[in-house]
């Protein structure tokens, strides 16, 4: 039986991207790389229409987190004033990437269940102290949905630039690339858009990355240095080649299906029918309606029901869902219809929840 991951990446593969994933042998060094390199980098600011002279994406090797780190160790001058946004995992893990770097930050923090204090954070953005917001969009801690664009209204209001983590977002939410204060965003290929773990891109504009810090904070980390050699058809490390060919036709399916939009009606759907199930079961939902991202949401563990109980449970009728995080893992759980998932899945997946929490 085919298992069918419900955790927040990496998704359930089509069968046509892990076919793709080893169709064929690729040399990094040779026209066939730099065609599909190519491809893929138009492909990707496609995915929300964006104009190729005003964003770039820049393909890298790694995991999501690479991304976030490689955008924010590069981007950010010397003299750089960050404020960072944390309401879970990966805002607190933005501001350990601004540590470590030596980026001098200053980060509101909430509750890992809490939406962001809108009036705290423009009380801080207008006293004239920042010149960069870090948010992320989608807190996957939780499956909280930040209000991004209410962020660069914002920032535009006070002239400060925003890097965002949409790395579980990027794909399935609306992100608001026309706002001047939006600088750069990091995203992944096997979150909403059905690739393979392994490779990661930023979303920049150009003059962000032509005036980049130096010298650099990092060697491997440095965007233009894997932005001016993809520019010019080449890499400067050895690429995740397997990754570059299933996200190229990962990007045919996603047009297919009809794009972002139609991914994020689907996942809607898809999560309030889990919604709904669990909640004839007497399963909650942590957040309020309307919170969530279409990607994820998470639960209450009812009580008197071990974790690992439901989880394996689930697990025997081929679903694998995923734990709460740090302390929230006593409390919740999660599940994410990213990922391709069929109909037919969707039918066995309520039948099995109903089997499990019945
Ligand atoms: C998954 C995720 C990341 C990156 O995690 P990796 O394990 O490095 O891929 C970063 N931010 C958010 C919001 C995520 O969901």
């Amino acid at each position: 039986m085919r298992s069918i991951l419900l955790n927040p990446g990496p998704v359930s593969l089509s069968e046509k991207v892990r076919k793709a994933a080893v169709s064929t042998d690729l040399c990094h060094r040779e026209p066939e790389f730099s065609a599909l390199q190519d491809r893929l980098r138009t492909g990707l600011i496609d995915v929300y229409r964006l104009h190729p002279l005003q964003w770039t994406a820049v393909l890298l090797g790694g995991s999501g987190t690479m991304a976030m780190e490689a955008m924010l160790c590069s981007l950010l001058p010397r003299d750089a004033r960050l404020l960072v946004l944390e309401n879970g995992v990966y805002g607190e893990r933005i501001s350990a990437i601004a540590e470590i770097h030596g980026i001098e930050y200053q980060s509101v923090a909430h509750q890992w269940t809490d939406a962001i204090d809108f009036d705290r954070v423009s009380k801080l953005l207008a006293n004239g102290e920042f010149s960069h917001l870090a948010a992320v969009q989608h807190e996957t801690t939780t499956g909280r949905l930040n209000d991004i664009s209410r962020l660069v209204g914002l920032c535009e209001e006070h002239g400060i630039k925003l890097l965002l983590d949409s790395v579980s977002s990027f794909g399935a939410e609306a992100i608001p690339f026309d706002s001047p204060a939006l600088l750069a965003c990091a995203a992944t290929a096997n979150k909403c858009l059905h690739g393979i773990p392994g490779l990661c891109f930023v979303v920049s504009r150009p003059e962000a990355i032509d005036t980049a810090v130096e010298p650099p904070r990092s060697l491997y980390l440095h965007l233009p240095v894997w932005a001016k050699q993809q520019d010019r058809g080449s890499t400067p490390f050895t690429p995740p080649v397997n990754g570059l060919l299933a996200l190229d036709q990962a990007l045919v399916e996603l047009k297919e299906q009809g794009g972002w939009r139609a991914r994020h009606a689907r996942y809607h759907r898809l999560a309030d029918r889990v919604e709904r199930a669990l909640d004839r079961c007497g399963v909650e939902a942590m957040l309020e309606p309307g919170e969530s991202s279409c990607v994820l949401r998470s639960y209450r563990l009812p009580r008197e029901r071990a974790y690992q109980d439901i989880h394996d449970g689930l697990k025997q009728r081929g679903f694998v869902i995923y734990a709460g995080q740090g302390s929230l893992a006593a409390e919740m759980f999660r599940i994410s219809t990213m990922g391709d998932i069929t109909d037919y899945d969707m039918e066995r997946l309520l039948a099995a929840l109903a089997a499990v929490f019945g």
